[in-house]
């Protein structure tokens, strides 16, 4: 096992009608800015809890921040933090409301020129603004991690930030926010965390084993109520656990002493910068690609993960392996998830090769959880997703 730090300081209020509990979350004296998405916190009723909770403190609102969080947007909301004095910001969102109050949280306090620098020259926040979340949409991990993904259209660019200072302070989990989720962001929600589990825990060596059986037991757990979430969003069971298996997907637990993979993320990435194409479908795209690509080096672990999450047991490792990452894309085709990039778009001709060249200008050469990982190589994967 490798060697590791855990410290995750993100405090976590989780179950029923637990909104209420801002109020004594939020510093008195705060100065708060509210940020939220497109509105359907107004329509499902959390707008409201929210604005109930906070009723004693000073509060200023903006909303209208994208999915795939928008620089441009952020930028607007920056110039409200500075204009208006904000010393706290709460995140009322999914991932992207809640990436977006990361990189502000990070630019309120950046002193450099142009706060997109932080995004292009991998600027870790050691301390930023401190913010709090009420998470509405079950998926990328954000409200327990100090990660973020920001979006800049005019450059059709996709870029990760992150740092110790970017955790939030206090994650409020209510699981009854599932209620209004539409189905195609419950499917996305459930492969995005399906896929953060796979990134951490499809590599090798095979060296920690209480982090493999973390790992093995969130996946099971979501495959268990996948269908269930699916089928009735307001089944308290299987949302309360849909929602606590996507935080603990990607809140360092299972990172801890393994070599994290990432490239799926990383080509993901890029079909979203290019085809709008929501975050979670670009990585059932870009997966069973890449797995089938590395099929040699990650066949050991494929072959556990046949076994002890899909109880294939026939057949040799090779067998297993490649039954494994038939179930991986028949599970998402389930989810009602699309698995070739031809699904989405027409244009994918070129495709690999743009992501190949952008990854040599950034000086991506090496991917992966060994950097083995060359743009060639990202090149014959993504056309593979074709
Ligand atoms: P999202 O983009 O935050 O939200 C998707 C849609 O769901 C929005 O239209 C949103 O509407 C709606 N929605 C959210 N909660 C709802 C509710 N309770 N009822 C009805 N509709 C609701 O989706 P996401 O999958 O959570 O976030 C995706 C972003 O996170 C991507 O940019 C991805 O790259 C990033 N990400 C971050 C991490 C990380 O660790 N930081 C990990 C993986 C992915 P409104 O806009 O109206 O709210
Ligand atoms: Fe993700």
């Amino acid at each position: 096992m490798n060697n590791f730090e855990f410290k995750n300081p993100t405090k976590i209020i989780f179950g029923k009608d637990t909104i209420e509990k801002l109020e004594t979350e939020i510093p008195k004296d705060a100065k708060v800015l509210l940020l939220y998405g497109g509105g359907s916190i107004k329509k499902n009723g959390i707008y409201d809890q929210v604005k109930t909770a906070l009723a004693k403190v000073e509060v200023i609102e903006f909303g209208g921040i994208p999915a795939n969080p928008e620089y441009s947007t952020l930028m607007d909301a920056l110039k409200v933090i500075k204009d208006e004095n904000i010393t706290y910001l709460l995140a009322v969102g999914g991932g992207s409301v809640i990436d977006g109050t990361k990189f502000l949280s990070a630019a309120a306090l950046y002193e450099g020129d142009t706060p997109w620098d932080i995004l292009t020259q991998n600027i870790r926040t050691e301390k930023g603004m401190p913010f709090g979340t009420v998470l509405t949409l079950p998926a990328t991990g954000s409200e327990m991690n100090s990660g973020a993904v920001i979006t800049r259209a005019e450059t059709k660019e996709k870029l990760a930030m992150g740092g110790p200072g970017l955790f939030p302070e206090f994650s409020i989990l209510d699981p009854q926010v599932i209620n209004s989720i539409p189905e195609r962001q419950l499917a996305n929600g459930l492969t995005d965390a399906f896929t953060h589990v796979l990134e951490q825990y499809m590599t090798y060596p095979i060296e920690a084993l209480l982090q493999d059986r973390f790992a093995e037991s969130i996946l099971q757990t979501i495959i268990e109520v996948a269908p269930k979430v699916l089928k009735d969003p307001t089944d308290y069971k299987a949302a309360s656990n849909f929602m606590w298996s996507c935080t603990m997907a990607l809140n360092g637990l299972i990172q801890k002493g393994v070599p994290g993979d990432w490239a799926v993320h990383a080509m993901g990435h890029e079909l979203t910068a290019m085809f709008g194409i929501d975050h979670a479908r670009t990585l059932a795209v870009i997966a069973p690609s890449h797995y089938k690509f590395n099929f040699e080096a990650k066949k050991e672990k494929l072959a556990q993960y046949a076994e002890r999450v899909w109880n294939i047991t026939e057949g040799s490792i090779d067998d297993k392996a490649y039954a494994a990452i038939q179930k991986t894309k028949a599970f998402f085709h389930e989810l009602g998830i699309d698995t070739k990039l031809s699904d989405y778009t027409k244009d994918y001709e070129g495709t690999a090769e743009t992501i190949a060249k952008r990854f040599t200008e950034r000086k991506w050469m090496g991917l992966g959880e060994h950097q083995s990982l060359s743009p060639d190589m990202v090149e014959k994967i993504v056309k593979m997703a074709y």
